[in-house]
């Protein structure tokens, strides 16, 4: 059983219109911070395509009073680059990153070169020194493009052992996966917290495409379940709701050190499940 508050934070990306940036800053972050999260969190587009979004986002949540982390990649940028970028967010104020390898663009196929996540935090750290508290990406039912589950787990400590802080994981469904992870994460010699990433249901047919590209599987029951309210909407999020709850409950319960919730952007379902689970 967990002692210590669990740490909360909530994911956001970067609004593609003038309206999308007005309803986050305008009433998603207040109704959110208003739950008292640890930190939010703005990622980053493949290939560094949100490089001014993410920035101006960031920028825009850390004027509210409100502690914020951008994810940041080397996309297809240069060391100078990415250097520039991590002291505007220095001048900024930011303490906090995130730190990917991030995917591939699409379009460019095996013609773009990726940056190792574990490279990115040795510049960060060479570059900004213990500025920066750094999380990297974990991936309990394991990363995509994973040469096997040993090496995806040895890549992940090379990532904390570069100096990241700690990791978040990708979404998950199973519960198992996640246990069965941090033991073998132990085990391997990894002793830095891992947050658990979860995604409310919102929607469900987005979801189940997005969760075919990241390798984060739907149990069938969940499935099966929603496929029979058809288009009963009210009944979708009534579930969805129940469900995630009951993840985040057995989660905590059972010692996670804390919840990383993808609100897509909306304050609903992740306001409820968070008060659902009373903390
Ligand atoms: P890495 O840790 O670099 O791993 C990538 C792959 O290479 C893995 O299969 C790993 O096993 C292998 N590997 C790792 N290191 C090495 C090495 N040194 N040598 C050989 N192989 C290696 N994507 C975005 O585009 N923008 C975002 O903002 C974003 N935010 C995310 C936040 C979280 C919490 C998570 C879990 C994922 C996020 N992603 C984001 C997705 C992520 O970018 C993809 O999953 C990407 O494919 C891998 O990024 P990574 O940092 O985990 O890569």
């Amino acid at each position: 059983m967990a002692t210590d508050k669990p740490r909360i934070s909530f994911e956001y990306f970067p609004p593609k219109t003038a309206e999308g940036r007005a309803k986050l800053l305008e009433q998603t972050t207040p109704a959110l911070q208003a739950l008292g999260p640890d930190f939010f969190s703005v990622t980053y587009g493949a290939g560094g395509s949100t490089r001014d979004n993410t920035l101006d986002t960031v920028a825009s949540i850390n004027e509210l009073g409100a502690e914020v982390a951008p994810h940041l990649s080397f996309g297809g940028d240069d060391a100078n680059a990415v250097r520039d970028l991590l002291e505007r967010y220095r001048e900024l104020g930011i303490k906090r990153l995130v730190a990917l390898r991030g995917d591939i663009p699409s379009g460019m196929g095996g013609a773009a070169h990726l940056v190792y996540a574990n490279e990115l935090v040795e510049f960060v750290r060479e570059t900004t020194g213990d500025h920066f508290h750094i999380e990297v990406a974990a991936y309990p039912e394991i990363h995509p493009q994973a040469e096997s589950y040993d090496t995806d787990i040895r890549y992940l400590k090379g990532k904390l052992d570069a100096g990241a802080n700690s990791a978040i994981t990708q979404y998950f469904y199973n519960v198992e996966s996640y246990f069965y992870f941090l033991d073998q994460c132990a085990a391997a010699g990894i002793d830095k917290p891992i947050y658990a990433g979860i995604m409310p249901i919102t929607n469900f047919a987005n979801l189940a495409r997005f969760s075919r590209n990241c390798g984060a599987e739907i149990p069938r029951w969940i499935c099966q379940r929603i496929e029979g309210f058809g288009d009963d909407q009210d009944s979708i999020r009534a579930f969805g709701i129940d469900v995630v709850t009951q993840l985040c409950q057995t989660l905590l319960e059972s010692g996670a050190p804390g919840i990383h919730f993808y609100t897509m952007n909306q304050v609903e379902p992740t306001r409820s499940i968070r008060n659902n689970l009373g903390l």
